[in-house]
């Protein structure tokens, strides 16, 4: 074991409506970062940041209580819910120390391999992803809606780390580079690979939620898959394009084949479906063409305001902990 101290970090949680769980989350973190300050792998003056993205429970209370009786524990409290990806990004931009490390409230993600990360990070990778090694504790539904969005967004041509949530230690250098995405439509997991850092992986797997409600619902989870498609790709626009000619050339056929059926044959009386049938399937193809146009207005809209991606209410606890710089 070595006698110089490890780097600082920070490790940022992001938290909805976590009353329940959070003391046991802040009692196992202190753990393990107090284990990763004894291997050297983490400094003096590492912190875990708790940010509360609004909750409507006694989340920021626990947490003010928690920063008041451990001096490694923090507190940054968003004005109302940003949602998981803006109260992430904002403990990122908020947190201070040399390495950043992201994970859930729930800790279904295996506190045990930060070190890991660590090592990583120690050997020169500015970028590590926590990757799952199976889903067995994920239902059914999640496992499925996870592999029908890897699925589409492959076909896409959306890069991102498969099996990895938001379980990833960043660099300062790294975070430094993030902090120039602006994105309303905020997909971290889509951007990070983007910012082109050497970067590694350690495998974990992922358990149970500890406590408390999984936050993200269906419409949650699907607002989140699109964002991510959509934010990272306009082949949904293509797409369209592509399905236009095809209804197009398809009608042209079949308008010749009619014509020719009138000219030459008897009885061939193009019937009702013939005429409805065509005008719902078109109408279908239109709304759906609309709306995934309409999507990326939408998305453009939303950036060209420009509006801060979160906003910070208060904080606690931390800044006495914070060494004062030398010189
Ligand atoms: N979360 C948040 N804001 C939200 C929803 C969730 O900060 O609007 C936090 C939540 O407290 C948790 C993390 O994001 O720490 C992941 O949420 P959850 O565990 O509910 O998602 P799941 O693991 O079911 O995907
Ligand atoms: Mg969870």
């Amino acid at each position: 074991m070595t006698s110089k101290p490890g780097p600082r970090i920070g490790i940022v949680v992001p938290c909805c409506n976590e009353e329940k769980i959070l003391p046991l989350t802040a009692a196992r973190l202190l753990e393990a970062l107090g284990q990763l300050i004894r291997e050297a792998l983490a400094g003096p003056g590492s912190l875990i940041y708790f940010v509360d993205d609004g909750s409507s429970d006694g989340t920021w209370d626990e947490i003010s209580r928690l920063a008041e009786q451990h001096e490694q524990i923090a507190g940054i409290k968003l004005t109302r819910n940003f949602g998981h990806q803006y109260a992430l990004y904002a403990g990122l931009m908020e947190a201070e120390g040399d390495a950043l490390v992201s994970l859930d409230a729930d800790l279904q993600d295996d506190i045990g391999v930060i070190g890991d990360m660590l090592r990583e990070f120690l050997t020169g990778k500015d970028i590590v992803y926590g990757v799952r090694d199976d889903r067995a504790s994920d239902t059914r539904f999640k496992r499925w809606s996870a592999a029908a969005h890897y699925w589409f967004a492959d076909k896409l041509g959306i890069s991102t780390v498969r099996n990895h949530a938001d379980y990833r230690l960043m660099s300062r250098a790294a975070i430094r580079l993030l902090s120039r995405y602006h994105e309303a439509n905020l997909y971290l997991r889509g951007i990070v690979p983007l910012l082109g850092l050497p970067s590694a992986e350690v495998t974990y797997r992922r358990t149970e939620r500890l406590a408390g409600e999984s936050k993200y619902s269906i419409g949650k989870m699907i607002s989140l898959s699109l964002r991510g498609i959509t934010s990272f790709s306009i082949m949904p626009l293509r797409f369209i394009t592509a399905m236009g000619i095809l209804v197009f050339i398809i009608s042209l056929i079949l308008g010749l084949w009619a014509l020719h059926a009138a000219l030459f044959r008897e009885g061939a009386v193009p019937g009702w479906a013939s005429t409805v049938i065509p005008i719902y399937l078109l109408g279908g193809l239109q709304l759906f063409a609309i709306g995934v146009a309409g999507e990326y207005i939408g998305k453009t809209y939303m950036e060209v305001k420009r509006r801060p991606l979160y906003l910070v209410e208060s904080r606690c606890g931390g800044s006495k902990n914070v060494p004062d710089a030398p010189g």
